[in-house]
């Protein structure tokens, strides 16, 4: 048995140092996770160069999928998962008996909310493990961890996380229903995510838009996921080119773009009247440019803002991601291991990275 756990400490922007810790004492009510495979998002290289602060050195990794090796008989029961499970570790904690958490709202949790969260806890909070950026990783009693099948690939299944987010930000919070037109801004694997949801749910036309040479690859993957219509807002209008292909405008738009300042003027403009809009990708600026507030006022727009996943969302997308109706398998992957992690978030950071999922699986 390995007698210490080895994980990535984010000492301050851009130097992550791999460190030992000694692996927790669990009890009744809490477990011990090995780590499988983390996947990494936008959130991992912000944390990475700094432009999200944590409080203190900590160990990234908020997708983490890993088997339980050690769990208290009260925790078994309350995750519902025994000894020698694959799970999938929830970002958020929630205490289980607060206001917020009683009414399914424990992204707010009043003792934990959305600071308190795997892969922002510093490593001074004891026993330290508390991100997947590792190769152990420490399931508190309020962690929540959904079950993984078998059948599915550990480092497929992390995209749990932004798959569930696609079916809360583009399905849940819009309520997007059978026979809806859909416009999706972005084609990083958040578009791709809210594509796949939203033709789950019965989307008539879903189009993808991507801005210039490197969304080429990504619009093409949207094709495959099954896109009616992708766009390169580079070159093409995105709201005539919807209009010719459906004679109308869509009834729902998610916009997951990253720092595009134009997208939220799009939205609108893509919007049909009494249509909803979901904001979901942060823009880390203010101001947005040829926004016709107007349009908004005249349309009647719903305005949505989208923030986290959550537990419903993630359990319908492991049932997704292991019924094996979309090609995920065939999406761009780089797996690399703890040594090269440094690496590829600087490269991540810069947009040097073209793989649609990236993931650290400790074990290689
Ligand atoms: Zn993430
Ligand atoms: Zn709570």
């Amino acid at each position: 048995m390995i007698m210490k756990a080895k994980a990535l400490v984010l000492k301050a922007p851009k130097e992550l140092v791999l460190e030992e810790f000694d692996l927790p004492t669990i009890g009744d009510d809490d477990a011990l996770i090995e780590v499988e495979a983390c996947g990494l998002c936008g959130t991992d290289h912000e944390q990475y160069s700094g432009i999200l602060p944590t409080g203190g050195p900590t160990i990234p990794g908020h997708e983490t999928v890993g088997r339980v090796t050690e769990i208290g008989e009260t925790a078994s029961k309350r995750f519902n998962v025994k000894c020698g499970d694959l799970v999938a570790v929830e970002v958020f904690q929630s205490c289980r008996q607060c206001d917020n958490c009683t009414n399914n709202d424990y992204r707010h949790c009043k003792e934990h909310g959305i600071f308190d969260m795997y892969g922002f806890i510093p490593v001074s909070k004891a026993p330290g493990l508390w991100g997947g950026y590792a190769t152990h990783l420490y399931a508190s009693k309020d962690a929540m961890l959904i079950k993984i099948p078998e059948s599915l690939d550990p480092q497929l299944a992390t995209l749990f996380n932004p798959l569930g987010a696609g079916i809360r930000w583009a399905v849940e919070v819009p309520e997007t229903k059978k026979g809806d037109i859909v416009a999706i801004l972005g084609p990083g694997i958040r578009g791709i995510a809210g594509l796949v949801a939203t033709k789950q749910a019965g989307a008539k036309f879903v189009m993808v838009t991507g801005y210039g040479e490197r969304d080429r690859k990504r619009l093409e993957y949207a094709k495959l996921f099954g896109a009616d219509l992708v766009v390169d807002t580079q070159t093409q209008d995105p709201v005539k080119e919807l209009r010719s292909a459906t004679g109308q405008l869509a009834d729902v738009v998610i916009d997951v773009t990253a720092k595009s300042t134009a997208a939220f003027g799009q939205s609108v403009n893509l919007c049909k009247d009494g249509g909803k809009i979901v904001i979901a990708g942060t823009k880390g600026t203010t101001g947005a440019e040829n926004l016709s507030i107007d349009s908004i006022i005249y349309k009647e727009l719903t305005i949505l803002g989208a923030l986290g996943v959550d537990y419903n969302s993630y359990s319908k997308a492991v049932e997704i991601l292991d019924s094996n109706e979309f090609p995920f398998d065939q999406l761009s992957r780089l797996s690399i291991g703890l040594n090269d992690a440094n690496n590829l978030l600087s490269e991540l950071s810069e947009g040097k990275q073209d793989a649609l999922h990236c993931l650290i699986n400790p074990k290689i």
